[in-house]
């Protein structure tokens, strides 16, 4: 009867607080048992560690999604720390919780990195100190944005301004505007440098209307000398915070105050945004960072364990590189398992220790698919040769049979619009975006089509 709870517990967990740290903490969690008439959840962790650590920060969270996926108002959660198979051991808290027994040299360890969710609800609006250029490596997915990012801090508002950086999530964008911001505070210590997340300023501004302090907001942002907006795509369709931000980046701009974006696309494709708010985004410097190279991957994890005083192999590196497909943020969880279990345990990070505490999400994350690979199985439902799928011809069910391999690379293959687009003898990107606009809508419509892709999916992955 439990079987789907915890995968559904894990994705809404994953909705409210993040990918890393379901990656971090909740993935090598199993549901054990659920008794019902206790009232109880039971579930078993791999060690101590996680034990401890989800005892101490996300007791209310499990006690509120797992409560309403069983049903029942803040069950007792029991967590069991695996060791051995007949070796277990449970705590259980229910309403008080007591701050965890970590060990000592695993915590440092692990915060040492800086890259622990220990910062979770911390110190929003305020430049992280532990994201710096020091700490950023630099490959070819990402160079043209730390050049920016860089070459900016030198002189600050005469050179890009703005400056906007795009790119997918967990690819450094918000590592960056912190260094920016910490770097530009080195040189200049008077500077008023602010960090401030697109939703916080949202926020503020709402308030600011509620609260009738629209002046005292306004007056802030004249004393900034440095604004870092982080995912401003989320200044999508709030129409009157657009406008107050519209006032707030000409005057800076007017004298010469430099100010960083990040964002998830490029500004020409984030929807619901004015017109000369849009245009404004670009005119200075636009800067992508792409999905690294699995030689990038390992450089960043090896750069990762360095700051926390553990060397890390080729053959190790190599191995969580490979594991982890896309996502910077998803290698740190993963590294920070392996070593967290490492030291738990007291013993070297090595492959095989490695390849054990990854064995599960091995299991969930399929390999990378290439674009041929999709091509062939299109090819196989739709009877066209990879040829006719890669020319110009605008045959009908030809154009969909090609969208239909657009489609499904852009959800498998982890590659950008460009490369799909490139890969069909250099059509635009836009044309690719519309391609997955409208497979999406069909497979809406018509859940016959939505299976075919489903089994076309399977196939090009595995
Ligand atoms: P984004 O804001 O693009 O979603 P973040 O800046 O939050 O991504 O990065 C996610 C994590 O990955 C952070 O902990 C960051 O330090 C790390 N990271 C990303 N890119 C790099 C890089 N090039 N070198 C070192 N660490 C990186
Ligand atoms: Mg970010």
């Amino acid at each position: 009867m439990v079987t789907g709870i915890w995968e559904e517990f894990l994705k809404i967990v994953k909705d409210e607080v993040g990918s890393r740290v379901v990656e971090t903490w909740f993935k090598a969690v199993t549901l054990h048992q659920w008794d019902s008439l206790e009232n109880t959840v039971y579930l078993k962790a791999p060690n101590a560690f996680v034990k401890n650590w989800l005892l101490s920060n996300y007791m209310p969270l499990m006690q509120l999604h797992l409560g309403r996926l069983f049903n029942v108002d803040k069950p007792k959660i029991v967590l069991c720390e695996q060791t051995h198979a007949d070796d277990t051991r449970c705590e259980s808290k229910t309403d008080e919780f007591v701050p965890a027994v970590i060990s000592q040299r695993v915590a440092k360890k692990v915060l040492k990195t800086g890259i622990v969710p220990f910062s979770f609800g911390g110190q929003r609006g305020h430049v992280n100190r532990s994201y710096s250029f020091n700490t950023f490596v630099v490959g070819p997915s990402n160079s043209l944005a730390y050049a920016a990012a860089h070459a900016i801090t030198e002189k600050p508002g005469r050179l890009y301004n703005p400056l906007f950086i795009y790119g997918g999530s967990g690819l450094g964008k918000t590592h960056l505007l912190h260094s920016i911001g910490n770097s530009i505070r080195m040189a200049h210590a008077k500077a008023n440098v602010l960090y401030q997340p697109t939703d916080r300023f949202v926020n503020e501004f709402i308030n600011a209307i509620r609260f009738d302090k629209v002046h005292k907001f306004h007056a802030k942002y004249k004393d900034v000398d440095v604004l870092l907006i982080d995912d401003i795509q989320f200044l999508s369709n709030k129409e009157q915070t657009q406008e107050a931000f519209f006032h707030i980046f000409n005057t800076m701009h007017e004298s010469s105050k430099q100010i960083v974006f990040s964002s998830d696309t490029p500004p020409q494709e984030i929807k619901g945004l004015a017109e000369r708010l849009r245009s404004r985004l670009a005119w200075g410097l636009v800067a992508d960072i792409q999905q690294p190279a699995l030689e990038t991957k390992i450089a960043i994890l090896k750069k990762k364990a360095e700051q926390s005083n553990e060397e890390l192999t080729d053959d190790v590196a190599e191995f969580v590189a490979s594991r982890v497909i896309s996502n910077i943020r998803e290698l740190e969880g993963a590294l920070i398992r392996v070593m967290a279990f490492a030291s738990l345990t007291k013993q070297p990070v090595s492959y095989d220790l490695a390849q054990k505490v990854l064995a599960t999400a091995k299991e969930q994350s399929p390999q990378e698919a290439t674009l041929e690979g999709v091509v062939k199985c299109v090819r196989k439902h739709y009877a066209y040769k990879v040829d006719e799928l890669r020319s110009k011809s605008r045959n009908k069910d030809l154009s969909f049979a090609r969208q239909v391999a657009m489609f499904l690379m852009k959800k498998v293959c982890h590659k950008s619009l460009r490369d799909i687009g490139d890969y069909f003898g250099g059509r635009d990107h836009s044309t690719v975006k519309h391609a997955i606009h409208k497979v999406t809508w069909h497979a809406e419509k018509n859940p016959g089509f939505k299976q075919k892709l489903r089994t076309m999916e399977q196939e090009a992955v595995y």
